[in-house]
């Protein structure tokens, strides 16, 4: 969800009212192929108290997320910082986190800083707010909704 909230907050209320049209789209398979074929030597989607999965956890405390591109970049970091912040919040402190696109063989560093944290708790606010909807946001043009799984929803 919190990736969600960046990508797009209509997307985030589909999502959240169980509108799940993501098995069709292209970018999804081309995703799933690459999670079957990338970094195939580590364990992969740990999930976490069914609250959270992690791509996978290298032994050195470093999380990672695995991306085919850079094209909504702020939503996979804060993603990464949300998953620190939730370890955090459960005692396990001193996590880092990289972001990996192995299409572009690039590794992004992430860090949660306190000011992050208060950013998150705004944006689990929000979130509750999105939730709670009983119709979606405005509807606001971006690069991704030609290639959004949502965008018939949206635009047709
Ligand atoms: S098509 Fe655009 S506005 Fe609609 S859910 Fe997707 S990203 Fe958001």
């Amino acid at each position: 969800m919190v990736y969600y909230y960046f990508v797009c907050q209509r997307k985030l209320y589909y999502f959240c009212k169980n509108l799940h049209m993501e098995q069709d789209d292209e970018n999804v398979a081309i995703g799933k192929v690459l999670d079957e074929t990338a970094y195939s030597h580590a364990e992969k989607h740990i999930t976490v108290n069914n609250q959270i999965s992690v791509d996978y956890i290298e032994k050195s405390r470093i999380l990672h997320e695995v991306k085919k591109s850079r094209s909504i970049e702020e939503a996979g970091i804060w993603q990464l910082k949300y998953y620190l912040w939730y370890f955090k919040q459960r005692g396990v402190e001193h996590l880092t986190g990289k972001i990996d696109y192995p299409l572009l063989k690039h590794t992004e560093s992430i860090a949660l800083t306190k000011e992050d944290e208060a950013h998150l708790l705004n944006v689990m606010k929000e979130i509750n707010a999105i939730q709670g909807m009983k119709t979606p946001p405005p509807r606001k043009t971006k690069k991704i909704c030609k290639k959004c799984a949502y965008y018939d929803l949206c635009f047709i």
